[in-house]
């Protein structure tokens, strides 16, 4: 699931790269005319080139299409910048210098594939201007030799193509730094396991393949008994400790399709899918034994857990009622003495 801050910091990335890229179009296609003894048709090329290239910068200035969109929009620029391109001189024309930006603005836009579609157009294009130009244009000699032409051709192709693999090569990264800000936004710093936020993702996915499949779902929700004296009596950081440990004996009892997460301070929740209310019963009981069996912190300190069970109910039910449910039982379990099981009504 993309993080949405950083969606939004790459979003703002591209429109710069993009402004930029407008800027230099702009500005080869403007200054060229004043050096070169040019024809009507060059100059009114470049003011439509220049009309559709603001209004497609405008367009994706304002956020309103969606990706497909823009992609199409970059294709589309493409097409435009092409005829420019065969009329102002081919590869020779200032415009080519642009034209290597492309995969990267397809990539960082588009993705993979829209990065690939438009290196292929790009590198067809650039030969075919370095090929056939000539024959487009009535331009001198000097300004479309063939020898420059083959020299820049060959140089534009190879910036084409390096800039395609440093946009694959920026997705992958991308992709690698999402996952691990993901990863980060999702773990509980003290006890690595899922937080509240990673929960309701994984949580929400089951929900779903609960629904689908008709296969049971069941949720434990879990606190620990009288913490707050393990606190007093012998410090926050041996609390912590007695955290860490706890939620890494419930974690290794459980199976790998198991989903533990810290719901609060010392509570934990545990979803269980493919599992009915009486095996979520079973499993509840056998944690409860384990941690009351078992010592915590260099100190050794005893603890007790007191767990509400319940069941997704499929209709009208979802994962608010379910914890609120399990909650209850929880509550009901914490009066009738504590390190116990409860399950819902
Ligand atoms: P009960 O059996 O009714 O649950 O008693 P309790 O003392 O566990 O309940 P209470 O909710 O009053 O206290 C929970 C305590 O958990 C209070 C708080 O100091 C402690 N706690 C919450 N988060 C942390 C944490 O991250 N580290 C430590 N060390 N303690 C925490
Ligand atoms: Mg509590
Ligand atoms: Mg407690």
């Amino acid at each position: 699931m993309p993080n949405s801050a950083q969606t939004q910091l790459n979003h703002t990335l591209t429109l710069r790269i993009i402004e930029l890229s407008i800027l230099t179009l702009a500005s080869s296609l403007v200054i060229r005319p004043l050096f070169v003894d040019l024809s009507d048709i060059f100059l009114w090329s470049a003011v439509v080139n220049l009309i559709l290239t603001s209004v497609f910068y405008f367009v994706v200035r304002a956020h309103i299409v969606p990706k497909w969109e823009i992609t199409l929009s970059l294709i589309v620029a493409l097409i435009i910048i092409m005829p420019t391109l065969a009329i102002s001189g081919g590869v020779n024309s200032q415009v080519a210098y642009f034209l290597p930006l492309y995969p990267i603005l397809a990539a960082l836009i588009g993705g993979a594939r829209e990065s690939i579609a438009i290196t292929i157009i790009l590198v067809i294009c650039t030969l075919s201007a370095t090929v056939f130009g000539h024959l487009l244009t009535d331009l001198t000699e000097e300004v479309y030799s063939a020898e420059k032409s083959f020299d820049r051709g060959f140089w534009l192709t190879a910036a084409i193509i390096f800039s395609a693999f440093f946009g694959h090569f920026f997705l992958r990264k991308y992709a690698e730094l999402t996952t691990k800000l993901n990863e980060e936004n999702t773990q509980d710093p003290l006890t690595g396991l899922l937080n509240r936020r990673g929960l309701n993702i994984y949580f929400s996915i089951e929900l779903k393949k609960s629904l689908f499949t008709s296969s049971p779902l069941s949720l434990i929700l879990i606190d620990v008994d009288y913490f707050k004296k393990v606190n007093d009596m012998f410090g926050h950081d041996i609390g912590d400790i007695c955290l860490i440990e706890v939620g890494q004996l419930l974690k290794r009892n459980l199976r790998n399709q198991d989903i533990i997460a810290r719901f609060g301070g010392e509570e934990f929740i545990i979803i269980l899918p493919n599992t009915s209310k009486d095996g979520a019963a079973l499993i509840a009981e056998n944690l409860r034994n384990l941690v009351s069996k078992e010592t915590f912190s260099d100190f050794n300190l005893p603890l007790t857990i007191t767990l509400g069970v319940t069941e997704y109910e499929k209709h009208n039910d979802n994962a608010l009622n379910m914890t609120k449910r399990a909650d209850k039982a929880l509550y009901r379990g914490k009066e009738n003495g504590r390190n116990r099981v409860e399950l819902s009504k």
